[in-house]
């Protein structure tokens, strides 16, 4: 995503506050809560059940910017703002965005983008970004007419914002609600215990033979209302990550050495803590985090691969984390009222060790990657990405190529290619673990 300005530098020193450490198993019990909460998946027969989203416009009317999404059945909604940046927030039951072919509309008025998509199971999410602060004027719902369909109306005025008050719909258009209990899918339920904390780092538990499989966690990039970056066609990273999550999931099974996890396997958004949190839960001994960037010289191509550090090792890889930390900004998280949690954890010693594991990792990816795909100079970076801070885990991050390069994003659409990078990630994720091994019986 390209965005810019010290605000977000703002928002990114408000997420690393001073952190205490007697407290941390407490908020991991709680993060871990969210986290299992985040991962319940919807059945496909409640699908079917969804209302439908045909039409999302913004219109200016006097003294006000105004939202109309119709709808195929009334929903409950519930609406608040964020400030720093400005923003407005909907959340809405879970919809399915089918909207006419030009139906979205350009921003308009007071608000300069916005973006809608899947925040939570059973939760979808409307993001106003405004110019200026801006309050929730009124909301509400209208009845089908004249053979139309339900309209949700929210209304926006220039002013000061009530933080942390939200407006919800009234219980007069409340109705029972038809969507059955989603289903957890068992592959992705979360235990609700408190992860583990593992000291040192897990690479250096007593080798237990070949009989025991090792734990991957792939973590495919964005999701849901975040798409991350877009490419020349129009393709969104977060379909991307997902695409290449399960090639590398397939050949990593297929060796038969791996338990492989995935942080999210559907269209839906997880915060950047709660990746961190699920790869930790689940005893994650390597995490992968899969994200394809764009940039303006569409010239530039190539892989890269990051691991976590205090110091960015050059601007781009500074600019780079910075963008991809935004993350959980695109979704209208409301940061403020979060108490910090596992990301928060700053450098300590296993937190060192986990890094230099995780340095060499990705030395071993790119011996293998260099053999199937063109590299970015200086492949291996080093910069303060948020997913990677587990502090027991070791973690990199794959920047798969620039959707921004047509090249680049021929081959990324291609299954064929992903599955060429998936054999690579793979060999080198066997060099990796047999160093670990050979480590522990010396
Ligand atoms: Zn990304």
């Amino acid at each position: 995503m390209k965005t810019s300005g010290a605000r977000y530098r703002l928002m990114a020193l408000k997420l690393n506050p001073c952190p205490k450490f007697k407290p941390l198993a407490g908020r991991l019990a709680g993060l871990a809560l969210i986290g299992a909460l985040a991962l319940l998946a919807i059945g496909g027969d409640v699908r079917a059940q969804l209302a439908v989203a045909s039409d999302f416009r913004l219109g200016i009317h006097a003294q006000k910017t105004r939202l109309v999404i119709e709808l195929s059945a009334p929903v409950d909604y519930r609406a608040f703002a964020l400030a720093s940046p400005d923003r407005i927030v909907i959340d809405l039951p879970e919809i399915d965005w089918r909207m006419r072919p030009g139906s979205v509309r350009r921003a308009e008025g007071l608000v300069h983008g916005f973006r809608f998509g899947l925040v939570r199971p059973g939760t979808s999410r409307v993001v106003l970004d405004l110019k200026r602060p801006g309050y929730i004027k009124g909301a509400f719902l209208l009845p089908p007419r004249d053979g139309a369909m339900y309209r949700f109306v929210l209304d926006i005025a220039p002013g000061r914002q009530t933080l942390g008050k939200s407006i919800a719909s009234a219980p007069a258009v409340r109705r029972p609600k038809p969507a059955p209990k989603a289903r957890p899918a068992p592959q992705t339920k979360v235990s609700i215990s408190q992860p583990r904390l593992r000291f040192p780092s897990p690479s250096r538990k007593p080798y237990l033979g070949s009989t025991k499989r090792r734990v991957v966690v792939i973590d495919p990039g964005h999701g849901g209302i975040d798409p991350g970056a877009t490419g020349q066609s129009g393709i969104v990273e977060k379909n991307i990550t997902l695409a290449a999550a399960h090639a590398i999931k397939a050949r990593l099974v297929r060796t038969g050495r791996y338990k492989v996890l995935l942080t999210r396997d559907r269209d839906m958004f997880i915060q950047l803590r709660n990746r961190v949190a699920f790869a930790r839960d689940k005893g994650a001994e390597l995490f992968i985090s899969l994200h394809a960037d764009t940039i303006r010289n569409k010239n530039v191509r190539g892989l890269s691969v990051y691991t976590l550090s205090e110091r960015a090792s050059d601007k781009e890889a500074g600019e780079l984390a910075e963008r991809e930390n935004k993350a959980d900004l695109i979704a209208g998280i409301d940061l403020s009222s979060q108490a910090p949690g596992v990301t928060n954890i700053l450098i300590d010693l296993a937190q060192r060790e986990s890094m230099n594991e995780s340095a060499r990792a990705a030395g071993f990816l790119v011996t293998e990657l260099k053999r199937v795909t063109r590299l970015l100079r200086n492949t291996h970076r080093f910069a303060g990405f948020a997913v990677l801070k587990a502090p027991d885990v070791p973690s990199l991050l794959i920047e798969m190529g620039f959707l921004s390069n047509a090249r680049d994003e021929r081959s990324l659409r291609s299954a064929k290619y992903r599955r060429r990078l998936a054999g690579a990630v793979t060999k080198g994720i066997d060099r990796f673990f047999a160093r670990v091994e050979q480590a522990d019986r010396e």
